[in-house]
């Protein structure tokens, strides 16, 4: 691997080899879309969309679905199935490309080897109680950079920044959000020639 594959920064190149090693199990070079959905198998994640939840207090449904939609994304269940899948259930509302940054994060959890610090009763209802599992907070920068970084790698970011193309040209081509592509274009510290190339936009 050559230096200029890897970002500056021995933080960012160390969630740059960590995604990049996502990229390669998967199979997917750095320069085309990840489908998080595929990883999420080898991750041993199940995923179950918000409706196939039973028991489900009417009210709390409302609640997340509504006012609360924008305040939660998605996350995986405590207590792994008796195959040891563990469950992850995603916001219905947010489109795929959000989706796609969620899941990921989740994926790296998993990879990365990170364990809960301690489990977050998210509902509690006639049924019994929903639980989260909550990582400390360097665990959770590491799964979303490490995630960010396997859904839109330094290398082909570089490439497509100095060809010319946009933020949103980006995010089109790899299946994310712009807001994503432009995080990335900032903890990799080609924000500034990105700035200067898109001055007008
Ligand atoms: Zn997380």
């Amino acid at each position: 691997m050559t230096d200029f594959e890897l970002p500056p920064g021995e933080k960012w190149r160390q969630f740059e080899l960590y995604a990049l090693g996502f990229r390669d199990f998967a199979d997917v070079r750095p320069d085309v879309p990840l489908d998080p959905f595929r990883l999420a198998r080898f991750a041993n994640l199940l995923i179950v969309s918000f409706d196939q939840i039973k028991g489900l207090n009417p009210d709390v449904r409302e609640h997340l679905l509504g006012e609360a939609s924008e305040k939660w994304s998605g996350g995986a269940c405590s207590i792994p199935l008796p195959d040891g899948r563990r469950i992850v259930i995603l916001n219905p509302n947010h489109g795929r490309m959000r989706t796609n940054a969620t899941l990921m994060e989740e994926v790296s959890h998993v990879f990365l080897g990170h364990q809960p610090s301690r489990l977050k009763v998210v509902a509690e209802t006639p049924g019994g109680r929903t639980v989260s599992r909550e990582y400390r907070k360097a665990d959770e920068e590491a799964a979303y950079a490490t995630g960010a970084a396997a859904l839109v790698p330094y290398s082909a970011l570089r490439r497509f920044l100095l060809e010319g193309q946009t933020s949103q040209q980006i995010a089109k081509h790899f299946h994310v959000s712009r807001e994503l592509v432009e995080y990335r274009l900032k903890v990799t510290r080609l924000w500034r020639t990105y700035r200067s190339a898109h001055s007008t936009t």
